[in-house]
């Protein structure tokens, strides 16, 4: 049985129960304040007062006798018809009516009808009327109108409570629904993209669904990366693999001089060796994609980490190109090394392979609008204006025979991931011919702090 239908019998059944219970409480109740015949009720609360009159050294005993009981009221009057003792004095609407001693009557007052029972009792000294009076309808068939309202009205609230618990434990479980029927469908299409998506509903249900959907997301990113690690990985490796078999294959032939020997082995190597820096770059690519847990920040002076990075750079040939620094002392920030020595080597890396012969690098560090702000500028080829935009796709190159030594057109979409990670941001500023000048920036320490105040 679903846990819908078990949690509607169950309020179901409570709320039966609980109207038995009312039902039996109120009928006891009405047994005790009622009497279940008001005519032979009002009969013996007069007879009962009848047989309570008492005469103490020639005055009445009033103390013993009732006025009033469960709907019963008894007025006593004289032989002259005066009225002795009553509940409420003023109110003589019976007390017109002639006296008739043990008959049970009907009469009307307003338009409401009411028994009246009279008893005479006769005394030595005197004789004294008790005249009861209750309404006809004090406890008519209550027992029973309670009875027939309950069986017309208990099957509806039970058939109401059944709906509505049905209705709404039906609500509260719509999105456990949605999460099976999200987990199946990427199960049955491998389709990662689907969300629960719960706007409304109750705060525990929307509490697991966002729950779900961040879990969702999260395999989304790692099937994602483990996906375009594959497909970059067989593109990119393939190149080198074919150089490789093709070298091998002519070494085979074993009609190659000494240096033709000498030769391959050394394009091996070299693609070798390149393939070793791809499936480097992109492992450190994918374990980005996964966030601060591979690589947790610390806070610590980005100056000197900076100035240690660019100090220990040893360019690849420096073809006459110098290299300066600009950088402001004291810029703390939230960042992992590694990560950001890698952004600071490429960035160089970059600058000394498209910069110009005898030309000129600058690194810089400012603290701009609560962020650090790295600056790498050269004045090498500079890059079009329709390129700048994609330099930052992993692959991309403008002209791959420029670098195609040691490029492999992941530097940039690694250092874009870098930025991301450190929730900042990367940029380029740029002219054909001229230069350009690289940007990374990562919120400094000094902009957390001021936000957290
Ligand atoms: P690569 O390994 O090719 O350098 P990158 O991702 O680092 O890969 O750079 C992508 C492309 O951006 C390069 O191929 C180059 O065309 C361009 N580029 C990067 N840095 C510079 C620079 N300092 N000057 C001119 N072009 C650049």
């Amino acid at each position: 049985m679903s846990a819908r239908m078990r949690l509607t019998l169950w309020v179901t059944l409570m709320v039966a129960l609980l109207s038995a219970f009312v039902l039996t409480a109120v009928l006891v109740l009405n047994r005790h304040s009622l009497p279940e015949d008001p005519a032979s009720y009002l009969t013996s609360v007069v007879l009962d007062n009848a047989e309570d009159v008492e005469f103490d050294r020639g005055r009445m005993e009033w103390d013993d006798l009732t006025v009033y009981r469960r709907g019963v009221y008894c007025s006593f009057y004289n032989d002259e018809g005066e009225l002795l003792l009553a509940a409420d004095r003023e109110n003589t609407e019976f007390a017109e009516i002639p006296f008739e001693a043990n008959v049970i009557r009907t009469v009307m007052s307003g338009d409401r009808e009411y028994y009246l029972y009279d008893v005479y009792v006769n005394m030595t000294v005197s004789g004294l009327w008790i005249r009861g009076v209750t309404r006809t309808d004090s406890s008519i068939g209550i027992t029973e109108i309670i009875l027939k309202l309950t069986v017309i009205i208990l099957p509806v609230i039970l058939i109401l409570t059944f709906l509505g618990a049905y209705w709404i434990s039906g609500r509260t479980f719509r999105p456990v629904r949605r999460i099976v029927e999200t987990a199946n469908s990427i199960n049955d299409a491998d389709d990662l993209t689907d969300r629960i998506g719960m706007k409304r509903g109750p705060k525990e249900m929307k509490q697991l669904a966002d729950a779900f959907d961040t879990m969702f997301a999260r395999l989304e990113g790692l099937f994602e990366s483990e996906r375009q690690f594959t497909s970059d990985a067989s593109h990119e490796l393939r190149t080198p693999v074919a150089v490789i078999l093709a070298e091998c294959e002519r070494a085979e032939s074993k009609k190659l001089t000494k240096e033709e020997y000498s030769e391959t082995i050394a394009r091996i190597e070299e693609q070798g060796r390149r393939m070793s820096q791809l499936i480097e770059e992109l492992l450190g690519l994918t374990r980005m994609g996964q966030g601060t847990e591979k690589y947790p920040l610390t806070e610590s002076d980005l100056s000197e980490f900076i100035s240690m990075c660019v100090e220990e750079y040893i360019p690849e040939n420096d073809r006459g190109i110098s290299l300066e620094t600009d950088i402001d002392s004291g810029i703390t920030a939230a960042f992992n090394a590694s990560l950001i020595s890698r952004a600071v080597f490429n960035f160089l890396q970059n600058a000394y392979k498209y910069g110009r012969d005898g030309g000129y690098i600058t690194v810089s560090l400012r603290e701009r609008n609560g962020m650090a702000e790295l600056a790498v500028a050269d004045d090498g080829i500079g890059i079009a204006e329709a390129d700048l935009s994609r330099i930052w796709n992993r692959f991309w190159q403008a002209d791959p025979s420029r670098g195609a030594e040691s490029g492999s057109g992941l530097g940039l979409a690694m250092v874009k991931g870098i930025a991301e990670l450190h929730k900042g941001n990367a940029e380029a500023v740029s002219r054909e011919g001229e230069g350009s000048t690289f940007f990374l920036r990562i919120p400094s320490a000094a902009a957390e702090t001021d936000s957290s105040c």
